[in-house]
């Protein structure tokens, strides 16, 4: 026999007993979105290798090591699987001119590929949620991201999600913040790792995230962005805290959350739980004003978030959350030669009321029919042999409720279990 092949490593199937779940938080994050006038967008998951390493940055770990690669053999262009979405959504938003008519409040859903090593909470192809509000400058914009994220969290049922939030500045307070950080490293050289030497001047801001515990004290004391941060930062991250704090939205001011990514200033954000281990961050984002500009469309701000959908099913799943199911309604079992031929027509007719129905296929006792209709999981059974065929009648058989079988029209059945 020839060996089966199996899907690459990281890479995982959503099988049909998960993939309701997966359906149901879908339905309910797209209707929250709607709920705040975004809108759908749809991007391609393959782009010119270029888009990433120039949006997301060179030194990131992203761009470093985990994004997927590879040759175009037909052309020799240099591709990538989309890591994130931000870089597709905004080339897709500079290509069609979408600002042109003003801000843009888009959301898109699906997979991401990032070259990591696989556990928990974190796969080689994951699935986020993102969303984008460009060409909208001010404080109140950030907010309502996170507004509607605190919405998101309620409809869910969610609890113990944490709020961090911090500013970066601007350019020119990011900039000096820098040139400050770099000397500030160099003077302790002796105690920074191979990585952080690496990123001495490439991404010195990015040693501060650091987890090596012989570091901590040494970055702890290093010199601090917020000092940095000019007055009109200032006053955009306290007119953003004023707006959340007036809905009624618990957070801290972490100083360190720096996030991955070269593009972001002033607001970035982290939503995490305890709960996930080290995976423990289900949300990220914030500000990246110039990040337009530099792709070389006009100079536009924008901000925005990535949720992964798998830590967030994981979270539900630990806080044993049950998401709304979509079920079968109605197993149908039939009988004899006249029975198949009216099955068809009673399916038919339920289905045409609104009912999901799951039509018995090939011959079969009814005893091991009414097995499947219980594994099924449909609510009822309608029964046809063909004595009930030759009255225009079916049997209603409830399986998840007491309640006794009886004998009934189609158009009956349907009033009676609507
Ligand atoms: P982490 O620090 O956990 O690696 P990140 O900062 O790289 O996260 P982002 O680039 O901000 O993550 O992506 C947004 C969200 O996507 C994360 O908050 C997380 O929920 C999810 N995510 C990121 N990488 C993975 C992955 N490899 N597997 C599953 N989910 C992921
Ligand atoms: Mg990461």
């Amino acid at each position: 026999m020839a060996k089966t092949i199996q899907a690459i490593k990281g890479m995982n199937d959503i099988l049909p007993g998960e993939s309701a779940r997966w359906e149901s938080f879908e339905a309910i994050v797209r209707e929250v979105f709607a709920a705040y006038g975004y809108r759908n967008i749809r991007m391609p998951i393959v782009e010119q290798t270029d888009l990433f390493v120039r949006s997301i940055g060179e030194v990131t770990d992203i761009v470093e090591k985990e994004m997927y690669t590879f040759i175009d053999r037909l052309n020799g262009d240099s591709l990538t699987l989309r890591p994130e979405g931000t870089a597709s959504c905004l080339r897709a938003v500079l290509e069609h001119n979408l600002l042109y008519d003003g801000p843009q409040r888009v959301w898109y859903s699906g997979p991401m590929f990032r070259h990591e090593r696989p556990q928990k909470g974190r796969y080689r192809q994951f699935h986020q949620f993102g969303v984008e509000a460009l060409g909208l400058a001010g404080p109140d914009v950030d907010a309502e991201q996170l507004v509607m994220l605190s919405d998101l969290w309620k409809k869910l049922g969610l609890t113990n999600v944490a709020l961090e939030i911090n500013t970066l500045g601007d350019t020119e307070s990011r900039a000096a913040h820098r040139a400050s950080l770099i000397s500030y490293l160099e003077s302790h050289a002796e105690l920074l790792d191979e990585e952080a030497k690496r990123r001495l001047h490439t991404n010195p801001l990015r040693i501060l995230d650091t987890k090596n515990p012989s570091m901590q004290a040494m970055v702890d004391a290093a010199p601090k962005l917020i000092d940095f941060v000019s007055e009109d930062s200032l006053k955009h991250f306290e007119k953003f805290q004023s707006y959340i704090r007036q809905a009624g939205i618990d957070y801290q001011i972490n100083s360190r959350l720096v996030r991955g990514l070269d593009y972001y200033n002033r607001t970035v954000f982290e939503w995490t739980t305890t709960q996930l281990g080290s995976q423990g961050t289900i949300c990220g984002g914030g500000r990246y004003d110039g990040l337009i500009e530099q792709m070389g469309g006009k100079p536009a701000p924008a901000c925005g978030f990535g949720m992964g959908i798998e830590r967030i099913l994981l979270l539900l799943e630990a806080q044993e959350i049950a998401l709304p199911l979509q079920t079968l309604d109605i197993y149908l079992a039939q009988q004899g030669e006249q029975a198949a031929a009216f099955a068809w027509q009673v399916a038919s007719q339920l289905r045409q009321a609104g009912f999901s129905v799951q039509q018995h296929m090939g011959e079969a006792s009814f005893k091991s029919q009414m097995k499947k209709a219980d594994q099924s999981g449909a609510r009822f059974a309608v029964i046809i042999g063909d004595d009930e065929a030759s009255a225009q009648q079916v049997t209603l058989k409830p399986l998840r409720q007491a309640g006794e079988q009886q004998r009934l029209s189609v158009s009956d059945v349907i009033t009676t279990i609507k």
